[in-house]
């Protein structure tokens, strides 16, 4: 199979939807501009003689639109193919938090990033970088952002609701160990572990008992120790999200419900722990160390990964060196397919494709290395 000529193709139709999402914007921008400034009151509703949509569609397109218009830079990315819609619309809401000098100089490196990393590890970068230009514009931001608090019962079908509960990463990360620990500690029975969490959940929700007790919250929060001392604005990283403005962050430490884990202040990943017993230990620098799944483009955090030997286990090699997390999937990946991955001595790992093609997958840093 010439397979070089389909990945060609795969690329060049995957670049040619952000083109048309860019092309899109243009136009819609044009046709708004084209409007006197009573007609655009009602902008979305001239859209809807023209395309078979709804209103709330109609809305979205023309507030994306106005977005990507915003930032040129951003909108010629995503035309160029180099971005998705999706990236470039997270770029332009985060560069909305900076000075116009400051935006214009991160526009570029955010646009850089997101062209060779996954919406995920770029929204992650985009924040960290934002937050170092201004920390106080992301503490404003979640401020503002917190005050938006809400349940909401969302009907699905079939005789299914979703109940949503927005709040602050960190309430977030606290409420789903509690239910998860709870949920893990009960005993073994035919349901599987997200309906024993959606069971228990609704349990604390209705105020009931649960069948298990109810042990300590814990979340592992990243700080350096500048920024836990006040000395630094540096952002803390909530593990299974992303950066967390320092006084945010600050606040949780205090209150002690973190694992403190120091940043090597050189490279900025994560050198030591203070708790845990050495093998526990071990794995759990190697999940700090490395946030997620190794594989390219995996999201899947560390602690739900394996902690794999790349090199295979020789009786001396269970060191943090060889050990990188890898979901079940990308586990079972390299053992049983002709798949395969290395470590290199810089820290960076390679994967190998079936078909002998190499892919280096260096790991973000989960903090920023210190400016000196
Ligand atoms: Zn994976």
């Amino acid at each position: 199979m010439p397979l070089d000529d389909s990945d060609e193709k795969v690329k060049a139709a995957f670049a040619g939807v952000g083109r048309a999402a860019g092309e899109l914007a243009i136009a819609l921008t044009g046709f708004v501009d084209g409007l006197t400034a009573h007609e655009r009151e009602y902008a979305e509703d001239l859209l809807l003689p023209l395309l078979p949509i709804t209103r709330m569609n109609a809305r979205r397109l023309l507030d994306n639109a106005s977005s990507l218009a915003e930032r040129p830079g951003v909108l010629a990315a995503l035309v160029d193919g180099r971005i998705d819609e999706r990236k470039a619309l997270m770029i332009v809401d985060q560069l909305r938090l900076l000075t116009e000098v400051q935006a214009v100089v991160a526009e570029g490196v955010l646009i850089e990033h997101a062209a060779r990393s996954n919406y995920t590890v770029t929204r992650q970068f985009a924040v960290r970088h934002v937050h170092r230009l201004d920390p106080k514009a992301a503490e404003r931001r979640h401020k503002e952002r917190r005050d938006a608090r809400l349940v909401e019962k969302v009907a699905l079908e079939d005789g299914m609701s979703l109940l949503r509960l927005t709040m602050t990463a960190l309430d977030a990360a606290m409420a789903f160990d509690h239910v998860d620990r709870i949920a893990r500690a009960l005993d073994k029975d035919e349901r599987t572990l997200d309906q024993k969490r959606a069971d228990v959940a609704k349990d604390l929700l209705l105020g009931r008992d649960t069948d298990a007790p109810q042990g300590r919250v814990c979340v592992y929060l990243t700080m350096p120790m500048a920024s836990f001392l006040g000395m630094s604005e540096e952002p803390a990283q909530l593990r299974g999200y992303g950066p967390l403005p320092a006084p945010v962050a600050r606040d949780v430490a205090v209150n002690g419900i973190w694992k403190r884990v120091l940043t090597d202040p050189a490279t900025g990943t994560a050198e030591d722990i203070t708790t845990y017993r050495p093998s526990a230990r071990q794995r759990e620098l190697v999940q700090l160390r490395y946030p997620t799944c190794t594989m390219i483009g995996c999201n899947q955090p560390a602690h739900r990964c394996d902690v794999d030997h790349c090199c295979p286990f020789d009786g001396m090699n269970t060191t943090v060196a060889n050990l990188r997390p890898k979901c079940r999937r990308h586990h079972r990946m390299k053992t049983h397919t002709d798949w395969s991955c290395a470590n290199l001595p810089d820290g960076t790992h390679t994967w190998t494709t079936p078909d002998g093609k190499h892919y280096p997958s260096a790991p973000e840093p989960i903090a920023d290395p210190a400016p000196f």
